[in-house]
């Protein structure tokens, strides 16, 4: 069932891991990134790799919480590639800080870029697939979203929502052949965590039942999965993907 995949936020980290596992799947490749330097450096080399499975794979640079630019890589994506047959929402930051410290300007930058993104490219993505009478798409959730995490109010809101826009959207979306998951990541180890100090890291190593980080690879594993026919009628479904981080 492979066809076009679209990708935010995929020249490095999870979404690099998602970007070559689905050109292996056999799904031409759409890398987006919000610099148009890094696009043209580390998207670029990521669709060199996803070129060497045999499919398409060109890079876009776009910011995603911006509806406008969305609305240019959709059409973009549309003439050069037919059809969109599964979009990944990974695009997301982190801008820690403690509620009483944290101020209103990054609170709303991080609900911009990790939700509204969502709502823009699904809104964009679903029409065409509305059209199309099928689709896949998959949210990139977190642990945060589902528990909360001291120090992320601005990133746990942000994917709390994503995960009640992933069921809204299967339920909206269900009845024309689209499934919408989401999948929620711990601790993944990419540039995103390099960020963390040596002290939280190993308070975050003492919760995980599999006392080891998960790589991308293992992310893009169950993305592909929710990609493929064997996951035909699974949707609104979120899927923890933290080694045993929350039993
Ligand atoms: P990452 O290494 O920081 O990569 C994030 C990617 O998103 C980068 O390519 C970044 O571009 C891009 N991006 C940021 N803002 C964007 C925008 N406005 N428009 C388009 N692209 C944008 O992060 P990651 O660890 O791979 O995380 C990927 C996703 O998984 C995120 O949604 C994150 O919240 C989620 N997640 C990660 C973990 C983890 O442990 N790593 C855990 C739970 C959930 P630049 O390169 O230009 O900055």
């Amino acid at each position: 069932m492979a066809g076009t995949a679209i990708i935010t936020g995929s020249s490095r980290g999870i979404g690099a891991a998602i970007a070559k596992r689905l050109a292996k799947d056999g799904y031409n490749i759409i890398i987006n990134d919000v610099s148009q330097e890094i696009i043209d450096t580390a998207g670029k080399e990521v669709a060199e790799e996803c070129r060497a499975f045999g499919v398409k794979a060109e890079c876009y640079a776009a910011d995603v919480s911006d509806y406008a630019q969305c609305e240019g890589l959709v059409k973009w994506a549309k003439e050069e590639f037919g059809s969109i047959d599964v979009l990944i929402n990974n695009a997301g930051i982190t801008r820690d800080g403690l509620m009483a410290q944290m101020s209103e300007e990054i609170y709303d930058l991080v609900i911009r870029v990790n939700q509204k993104s969502v709502f823009n490219m699904t809104k964009l993505v679903g029409k065409v697939m509305i059209r199309q009478r099928s689709g896949r798409i998959v949210n990139l959730a977190s642990v945060a979203g589902l528990y909360g995490n001291p120090g992320q109010m601005n990133y746990s809101a942000s994917k709390g929502a994503i995960i009640a826009m992933t069921k809204t959207t299967a339920k909206e979306l269900g009845s024309r052949g689209i499934t919408c998951n989401a999948v929620a990541p711990g601790f993944i180890q990419t540039p995103m965590t390099d960020k963390l100090t040596e002290e939280q890291r190993n308070a975050m190593l003492a919760q995980i039942a599999m006392k080891r980080y998960g790589q991308p690879e293992e992310i893009a594993g169950v993305v592909s999965f929710l990609c493929s026919p064997d996951s035909s009628y699974v949707t609104g479904q979120i899927i923890e993907i933290s080694g045993g981080l929350s039993m």
